[in-house]
């Protein structure tokens, strides 16, 4: 059983996120999509367990795991017996920092590979970021992530005002 560890915020999961889970399932037998716990964004619209069940009703029935994790990513993916991370790459930006982290993790644990995953031009542009950024001025993000997660957003976001 190969297993791979896909980390992110996830808040919320997109349709750039699914491109690559979908993709990371052609490699492999199982995708442990893990929702970091430590990550400075400062004002999360979603907690953690909203972000998880988003994420399960997306996968039923599919080799797809949510997990947390607030420790290394390294050892969060050894422990968890995944031999690979999964990263989605949208452009040169996110080349330069993965490629970093490419070499620090596998100086970290030699026996976890780095898999980088180019987005599809469809979804290159999407940031859970920019999507909120959309929605919170009234935009249609409904291209942009899961029809009912859309709602979410937006039903939030309005709220807060
Ligand atoms: P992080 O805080 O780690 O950037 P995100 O949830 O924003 O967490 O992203 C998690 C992973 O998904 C990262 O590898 C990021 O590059 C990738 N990703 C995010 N959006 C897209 C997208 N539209 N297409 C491909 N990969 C993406």
């Amino acid at each position: 059983m190969r297993s791979a560890v896909y980390p992110g915020s996830f808040d919320p999961i997109t349709n750039g996120h699914l491109e690559i889970i979908r993709r990371g399932l052609n490699l492999f037998d199982e995708v442990i999509v893990a929702v970091a716990l430590n990550v400075r964004k400062s004002s999360a619209l979603f907690t953690i367990e909203e972000r998880i069940e988003h994420i399960n009703g997306l996968f039923e029935n599919e080799p797809v795991t949510v997990k947390t994790f607030d420790t290394l990513l390294v050892d969060f993916a050894a422990a968890e017996g995944a031999c690979a991370i999964l990263r989605g790459i949208r452009g040169p930006e996110d080349v330069a920092y993965e490629v970093q982290m490419v070499h620090m993790n596998r100086q970290l644990q030699p026996n976890v590979e780095t898999v980088l995953i180019p987005a599809p031009t469809h979804t290159q542009f999407i940031s859970s970021s920019l999507v909120k950024e959309v929605a919170k001025f009234g935009g249609d993000i409904s291209p942009f992530v899961p029809e009912h997660i859309a709602a979410e957003v937006s039903a939030r976001l309005n709220s807060s005002d």
